[in-house]
């Protein structure tokens, strides 16, 4: 921490001074349950978000992604977004967090909503992921208006819905909209629990697909008179494990991905079900499945083209089309991302990594997510490229029981959040 201006020394002071404010803040959000699916509570979380900021002199827009997936009147995708003007022209810089977090599962020690406070931590489900990053973030902005109250740009932060399950009542309909989107906005910082001293690049591509083989219905007892589609799906499956999964494993990527056995192309099958329908009472009928279906879920890598990993499965199944008789198939786009990674010399990367350096005396990690976030729609749909997650908590907590986030990390990255956000707004960098 040496070397610091006096007045730096101040902003730091003032985050510190925040503690309890920072505490009290994220318990609030995470008393309230805005579990999605099915997306519960919504507008109670925004309304909360919306009378924090606009106190602060925040002008606030709420915005439900209407027509979007899960979009009702009873569950309504609402957004909101803050602003808060600067003194003259700049940048903007925008902090963006997800509200929604996962149903809490089994296993828990406390009530997952009642967010208990113990031994520096705050327990409750969405305390990592990310409601405890949302609340450094509004901290971190706090802290920076008191410091410097004439500062030039903009500084704004969004509450947003769905992330967990694909963001399009979120990001992605706001990034469409053009409210999270160039030329708007400059700067994006996404606080996902990714580690106080890690920056989050970016993530691998995914595509998911229902591939289908088909048969014709006999007895079971007489199976020589139909033809199985399991039996079809199986000859799939072999040629999965003699030959895809064996190609996947030799495809290893220069992106930073953590952790490291994600740093190759990876395929999972997400479901398989073939014959009669599942959740039937009683006894099962003897039939021969006339068809059968599974979920691909495939993560690729920035040196993979979409097409090519299609191809890959789409050649196999050709394959067997030739080789096995009376082989039928139908293959279906279920979802599809490509991989997203911000330049490590992008300036958010860099002002935050000058913050990671001065808050805790070492270089950052730069990192890549196996999985997707909303980073992707900001990306994509937003053409932003100046992107990136960076924020507290530990990241293989999220979605477990007994998740928690520490109170010296939140403190500790909303420094590097404030001080980074100082940077990127004057163009200065901090000594
Ligand atoms: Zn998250």
């Amino acid at each position: 921490m040496a070397g610091l201006t006096p007045s730096v020394d101040k902003l730091l002071a003032l985050i510190e001074h925040k503690q309890d404010d920072l505490v009290s803040l994220t318990q609030a959000l995470v008393q309230i349950p805005t579990i999605n699916p099915p997306g519960d509570n919504y507008a109670d979380c925004i309304e909360l978000l919306k009378s924090r900021l606009s106190t602060r002199g925040f002008q606030t827009e709420i915005i439900r992604a209407e027509g979007t997936p899960g979009d009702t009147d009873q569950y309504p995708r609402l957004n909101l977004i803050a602003r808060r003007e600067g003194s003259r022209p700049g940048p903007c810089v925008h902090f963006n967090s997800h509200i929604d977090v996962v149903p809490p599962g089994k296993g828990w020690n406390d009530d997952p909503f009642a967010a208990v406070v113990r031994d520096g931590k705050i327990y409750g489900r969405g305390t990592c992921d990310m409601k405890g990053g949302l609340a450094a973030s509004i901290i971190a902005v706090e802290a920076l208006l008191e410091w410097m109250p004439d500062f030039p740009g903009a500084i704004e932060i969004s509450g947003t819905a769905d992330e967990e399950t694909g963001g399009y009542g979120g990001v992605a309909y706001l990034a469409e909209k053009g409210w999270m989107a160039a030329p708007r906005i400059d700067h994006v910082i996404i606080p996902e629990p990714l580690n106080k001293d890690r920056i989050c690049l970016g993530h691998r591509g995914v595509w998911w697909s229902e591939l289908e083989t088909f048969g014709t219905v006999a007895h079971g007892s007489m199976p020589f008179l139909g033809d199985s589609a399991i039996r079809h799906m199986t000859a799939v499956l072999d040629e999965f494990e003699q030959k895809l999964f064996p190609a996947l494993q030799q495809k290893v990527t220069a992106m930073p991905v953590v952790p490291e056995g994600a740093k190759q192309s990876t395929l999972n099958i997400n479901s398989i079900h073939g014959g009669l329908a599942e959740g039937f009472t009683g006894f099962p009928a003897p039939m021969v499945a006339d068809s059968c279906r599974l979920v691909l879920d495939r993560r690729f890598l920035i040196e993979e083209q979409l097409s090519e990993v299609k191809l890959e499965v789409q050649s196999l199944l050709e394959g067997l089309t030739k080789s096995r008789e009376n082989f039928a198939y139908s293959l279906k786009d279920l979802f599809e991302v490509v991989p997203s990674m911000t330049d490590q010399n992008a300036p958010v990367v860099q002002s935050i990594a000058r913050g990671i350096s001065r808050v805790f005396d070492r270089e950052p990690e730069y990192v890549v997510s196996p999985g997707t976030y909303d980073q992707k729609h900001i990306d994509r749909i937003g053409k932003l490229k100046d992107c990136i997650a960076y924020g507290p908590g530990i990241l293989d907590l999220a979605h477990q029981a007994n998740e928690y986030v520490g109170v010296t990390d939140m403190v500790e990255s909303a420094k590097v959040m404030a001080m980074a956000t100082y940077e990127l707004l004057s163009g200065e960098q901090i000594e």
